[in-house]
């Protein structure tokens, strides 16, 4: 499997926010979306960082006071790793595990952002895939007795 069988299942359209906005319109966006993080950027094409609740909650865990009020680009993260619609589904997986971060940017061929999928999308298409080829399986089992 590769990443376009569950971009495109999820059809998930990116939201995203300007460095210059604040950790309080991140919030609505998150609820609004009902999402777990958030792309940062100019244009909606290029990445400049990418935001995530848990961004969100450390910095509440440090200090209560004031956190709403912080600007996106004093907490995004810069560094994004990100993917490519033909790049296979289990190493996409691994790069998000071992990374520890539930959330990656899809990219074209000119790095520009075209798609987001979670961790929860990539396992939840893999287990459909695991119980189809186990149906499959079972029905030519039964078929062979
Ligand atoms: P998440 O698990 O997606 O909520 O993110 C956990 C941490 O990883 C947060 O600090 C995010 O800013 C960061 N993060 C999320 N997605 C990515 C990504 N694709 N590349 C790099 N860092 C990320």
């Amino acid at each position: 499997m590769r990443v376009k069988d569950v971009a495109g299942s999820s059809g998930r359209t990116v939201v995203t926010v300007e460095p210059s906005e604040t950790i309080a319109d991140v919030v609505d966006l998150l609820k609004e979306h009902s999402i777990g993080a958030i792309v940062v950027s100019h244009d909606n094409k290029s990445i400049l960082g990418i935001i995530s609740e848990r961004d969100v909650v450390r910095h509440l865990a440090r200090e209560q006071e004031g956190t709403l009020r912080v600007k996106v680009e004093d907490l995004m993260t810069r560094n994004v790793l990100t993917c490519q619609l033909d790049d296979d589904l289990e190493a996409t997986m691994r790069i998000m595990t071992d990374g520890r971060f539930r959330h990656i940017p899809i990219v074209d061929s000119n790095s520009e952002l075209c798609g987001i999928v979670s961790l929860g999308d990539l396992v939840s298409a893999r287990l459909q895939a695991l119980e189809a080829q186990n149906t499959e399986l079972t029905a030519k089992g039964r078929h062979n007795r």
